[in-house]
């Protein structure tokens, strides 16, 4: 038996993704709780200028979020961005998997096996593999809840070191302004001025997966390499790249937090992770795996994606009021 094989034994079944028919609604993803759990752990590095705020707005200047914690000031990564930044990337990825697959776009896909095509974040179908994971809510139709569970993250360097801003003699960076007038003369009020965090900074990163299915972590693992290149943060069409180095990808729950991570990392001591990172299952014991192995799983998602189509394929068409099909647990 392969590694990954026993991994995704701890797992939940392809079949949980499957939506089922609901009476008023039509389809919707299956509400599950299965009990099992995926914990992914690893260190994201700034590969270029970083912009990460919480707020918009179109004022000239833009300052990175920061926060004083653990006897320094961090620059603040929250997870409501990397979830956004990651739910797309996950998108895309699926949708040119999908139509690689079968002969047919993607809308039309969608519109015979979930309702509707599914857009984000204002028209979600909620039954999609997207929707199952980040969870959705459709006005009048339903809501189903997000599986992936994303924790903020904060710079391991003090903000002295990582960001670039008034205080050092080069100063902030400058842009062009979105609402610039262009009836008047350039000026002051023409350029955009803002900070950012500089390339080369870490933040660590922890993610959880409720009710995962090998699909799930695979695809997850896969839109974090998309993500990257992508970008997360203000200006991400050339700013906000990272590189992501996975730790530990394991079916327990962490016996640390992300502040525990920022310690071990200040301090060096995450160069052999299986020393440091212990975890702790819902039911039995947990399997951790670490390099060699967390490339294995995210290798699977071809051969996943298969098997969630074939699921659907077993799946009954819009089935009158029967009892969803599905493990239950
Ligand atoms: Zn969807």
């Amino acid at each position: 038996m392969t590694t990954t094989t026993e991994f995704a034994q701890q797992l939940a079944s392809i079949d949980t993704l499957v939506p089922r028919d609901h009476k008023k609604v039509g389809k919707i993803a299956q509400a599950i709780y299965t009990r099992q759990i995926v914990t992914v752990v690893g260190v994201k590095t700034t590969a270029a200028r970083f912009l990460p705020v919480s707020h918009q707005g179109y004022s000239n200047e833009t300052y990175v979020d920061k926060v004083d914690l653990l006897g320094k000031t961090r620059a603040e990564f929250i997870g409501r961005k990397l979830k956004g930044i990651e739910r797309r990337a996950h998108m895309a990825l699926f949708r040119e998997m999908l139509e690689a697959k079968q002969a047919q776009d993607w809308q039309t896909f969608f519109s015979g096996r979930f309702g509707k095509a599914c857009t984000i974040p204002d028209g979600l179908c909620v039954a999609c593999w997207n929707c199952s994971l980040f969870g959705g809510m459709e006005a009048g139709k339903g809501a189903t809840f997000s599986r992936i569970r994303y924790f903020d993250t904060f710079s391991v360097e003090d903000t002295a070191e990582c960001i670039q801003s008034d205080d050092l003699p080069e100063g902030m960076a400058i842009g062009n302004t979105v609402g610039e007038d262009l009836s008047v003369e350039r000026g002051e009020a023409s350029f955009h001025r803002y900070e950012y965090v500089k390339a080369g900074t870490r933040f660590p990163l922890l993610t959880i997966i409720e009710s995962p299915t090998l699909l799930d972590v695979a695809g997850y693992l896969a839109a974090i390499k998309l993500a990257d290149q992508h970008g997360y943060g203000k200006y991400s069409a050339n700013h906000g790249k990272f590189e992501t180095q996975l730790l530990a990808v394991s079916t327990g729950y962490p016996l640390f937090s992300v502040l525990n991570l920022l310690t071990w990392l200040e301090n060096g001591e995450l160069i052999n992770p299986q020393e440091k990172l212990q975890f702790e299952a819902a039911v039995g014991e947990p399997m951790t795996l670490f390099g060699g192995g967390i490339e294995a799983v995210r290798e699977a998602l071809d051969e996943q994606f298969i098997a969630y189509l074939a699921a659907l394929d077993a799946a009954p068409e819009q089935s009158k009021g029967e009892k969803p099909k599905g493990s239950r647990k």
